[in-house]
């Protein structure tokens, strides 16, 4: 699908000879798709968190969510270390110079603190540092999500350079970290209710197994989406240029990630469940796919679900828990690429970099990736907490915006099958824990009184 997508966009951008408003059009199918996705997260994130987690002794959910916290936390350490070790040998910056590559625009300041609170509290106040309109290439990839979604905007982009809200890749709808905490309280409480809980219970099973076959439906027009998804994409890019000036910068992520992907995570998943790691890759292609496609880890989820439930046959209860958690804070490729990214930056800017620094940058790195929302190219917004705590503007985020719609898809595709080992791994070691569980389940259908 995505080669005939790739296909149809290489030949209307040839002979097609579209305005900025046709290509508005073209990219239409798509642009549902994401809408349909991002539309059933809401209902998914709720549903299998409260019935996940009500299902679960309070005791058993703890420990099932320490080592999926742990997991998380680990891996994207190794990540981020990684990364640094790669850009640090590969030095994919030294040879360029900031001045020989496109600035895209302008970034409002941010002060780091600030910054890092706003991921815990999710709050108006960043959002708010970021609502100063900009002006930046029309072209600039970053904006494209907000800005080409309707006819007038696009009528409006006619203009060689155009002002967009970067405040629109903050407020994608949902505050998903809030939601989760307040998923988490709410099926703990309905657990602890006992037989007045079952109503609440048998409600969020019935959401969730509708939400689930919505799904289904989704799935079913997934391909022609994909298709308009990435011939859009083709038809929208004029700078091609610029693939070569940043091309080690992109083969450092790029080798990062498959080494991430293709032994650091297999090897861990080996050790601990025993069974073969790409087997088990292998069950998640489609929401891997998926995952590249269309670069947010959120709206793969119901994708992940499938896979990991139906393909790699992991416990409902561990998915339910382990899935929507893993899409919101654990991002080992966001985490890898805002390191490298960032160290690339100060090479760029001829920036010298203490041991402190660095320090500094794989701390940052993996806060940024823990506050990066599941949607597409949040990990370049906050990069620039890690730039900014290094002393580096801001604004030279800039500098690899015009990459970046491309590597967000790779490092998608690793976050979610980071996510996707994490249910493997937090089943085999919860498995005393779920057997007990069964037990106690047959006891009271057997005695239910
Ligand atoms: N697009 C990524 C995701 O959804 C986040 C990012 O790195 O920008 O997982």
């Amino acid at each position: 699908m995505s080669l005939l997508g790739v296909g149809i966009g290489v030949l209307v951008r040839e002979y097609g000879n579209l305005s900025n408003l046709d290509k508005v059009y073209f990219a239409f199918p798509g642009e549902l798709l994401m809408r349909m996705l991002k539309l059933i997260i809401l209902p998914l994130i709720i549903s299998s968190m409260i019935t996940g987690v009500a299902a679960l002794d309070s005791n058993i959910s703890g420990k099932i969510g320490l080592r999926a916290v742990v997991y998380y936390f680990s891996t994207t350490v190794i990540a981020v270390i990684l990364g640094i070790i790669l850009v640090v040998t590969i030095k994919p910056g030294v040879t360029q110079r900031a001045s020989d590559i496109d600035r895209m625009g302008s970034t409002p300041e941010v002060n780091t603190v600030d910054a890092l609170l706003d991921l815990i509290r999710s709050s108006n106040k960043h959002k708010k540092s970021f609502k100063t309109t900009i002006a930046v290439d029309k072209n600039s990839s970053i904006f494209r999500e907000e800005s080409s979604t309707t006819a007038a905007t696009a009528k409006a982009s006619e203009n060689k350079t155009q002002e967009y809200k970067i405040v629109g890749m903050y407020s994608n709808g949902i505050n998903a970290l809030g939601l989760i905490v307040f998923c988490l309280v709410f099926g703990v409480v309905i657990g602890k209710m006992g037989d007045k809980g079952q109503v609440l219970m048998h409600f969020f099973n019935a959401l969730n197994e509708a939400t689930m076959r919505i799904v289904q439906i989704i799935m079913w027009y997934m391909p022609i989406g994909i298709v308009f998804l990435i011939a859009g994409k083709i038809i929208e890019v004029e700078d091609w240029e610029i693939f070569r000036k940043l091309g080690l910068y992109m083969a450092t992520v790029i080798t990062g990630l498959a080494i991430h992907s293709s032994i650091v995570l297999p090897l861990i998943y080996l050790i601990i469940v025993r069974k073969n790691p790409f087997r088990f890759a292998m069950g998640m292609a489609q929401a891997l796919l998926t995952a590249l496609m269309i670069s947010s880890s959120s709206a793969t989820l119901p994708v992940t679900f499938r896979c990991a439930e139906e393909k790699n046959l992991i416990d409902k209860r561990i998915t339910r828990f382990v899935l929507p958690v893993g899409a919101t804070i654990n991002m080992d490729g966001t985490a890898l690429y805002e390191a490298v990214a960032a160290i690339f930056i100060a090479q760029l800017n001829d920036l010298q970099l203490d041991i402190g620094q660095i320090v500094t940058i794989s701390v940052t790195a993996t806060a940024a990736s823990i506050g990066a929302a599941g949607v597409p190219q949040a990990g370049l917004v906050t990069m620039v907490i890690v730039l900014s705590a290094i002393g580096l503007p801001a604004e030279d985020v800039t500098l690899i915006i015009a990459v970046d719609w491309l590597l967000d898809r790779f490092r998608t595709m690793v976050n979610v099958l980071g996510d996707a080992f994490g249910t493997g791994i937090v089943e085999k070691l919860s498995k005393k824990e779920l057997e007990q569980m069964d037990v106690t389940s047959e006891v009271n259908i057997v005695n239910p009184f």
